[in-house]
């Protein structure tokens, strides 16, 4: 079973386009998505569209509710603030009410997927240190735990109670016991490589690929430029920052 995930897309819509020719061509038996859809980016619609389109599961990030009003804005920095009211007036009520229902967790075969972290997936902390990835996995009810939400692509693996991070894009499974994954951001990067991201998961040979596309960064700044949003949502672009 080959698995494709991606999360992250912040309404970027060509950045999903060149993602999705990239996993179509690695005819995945299974996609994931593990939210924040909209936030940041000027194509919220065409976003929703296309994904709703997959007919994949989905699950919410912190930009989609409060996109929706599920959550308070006020702690966002003042950009992803200024991205959140802008969205929130460009959506559909019947769009509106997608993003409301999206769940905040999901099992599925081997792997728990959340868009922050499974021991607060509505308080949407950042998972930055081993120890607390650490005590992610002793807590993990599948194998391998996949995540968005710092749009930095990594893994902690777990072998015999030792939890090591690695940054490594290709990562070999055999001899982990568990492992938890960030699969990167598809719409707005912040390893400083401006590529889109996405993962593929192996499940029989159990092997991680975290893959890297290049798509029209210029022509997403233009439209972030034209829509009225912040400037710097569009110059970190460049950056992948
Ligand atoms: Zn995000």
């Amino acid at each position: 079973m080959l698995w494709a995930i991606f999360s992250d897309v912040h309404a970027n819509g060509p950045a999903l386009e060149a993602v999705l020719a990239a996993i179509e061509k690695e005819k995945p038996d299974r996609l994931l998505c593990l939210g924040d859809l909209v936030g940041y980016g000027p194509h919220p619609s065409e976003v929703l569209e296309r994904i709703r389109e997959l007919d994949c599961p989905v699950i919410g990030g912190n930009h989609d509710l409060a996109a929706v009003d599920l959550l308070d804005a006020s702690c966002f920095n003042p950009y992803a603030r200024a991205a959140v009211e802008w969205t929130a007036e460009q959506l559909s009520q019947e769009e509106h009410d997608y993003l409301r229902e999206l769940p905040l967790v999901r099992d599925d075969g081997p792997i728990a997927a959340v868009h922050g972290t499974r021991d607060a997936p509505e308080e949407f902390l950042y998972l930055q240190t081993t120890e607390h990835a650490a005590d992610l996995l002793d807590d993990q009810p599948r194998f391998l735990g996949v995540f968005g939400h710092t749009h930095v692509p990594l893994s902690f693996l777990q072998r015999n109670g030792e939890v090591t991070v690695t940054f490594s894009t290709q990562v070999d499974l055999t001899n982990v016991d568990r492992a938890l994954v960030n699969v990167g951001s598809v719409g707005q990067p912040r390893d400083e490589d401006s590529r889109a991201a996405f993962v593929l998961f192996d499940e029989d040979q159990k092997r991680l690929d975290i893959r890297r596309v290049t798509y029209d960064v210029d022509s997403v700044a233009a439209d972030i430029t034209a829509a009225g949003l912040p400037q710097l949502l569009a110059d970190r672009l460049r950056f992948g920052v």
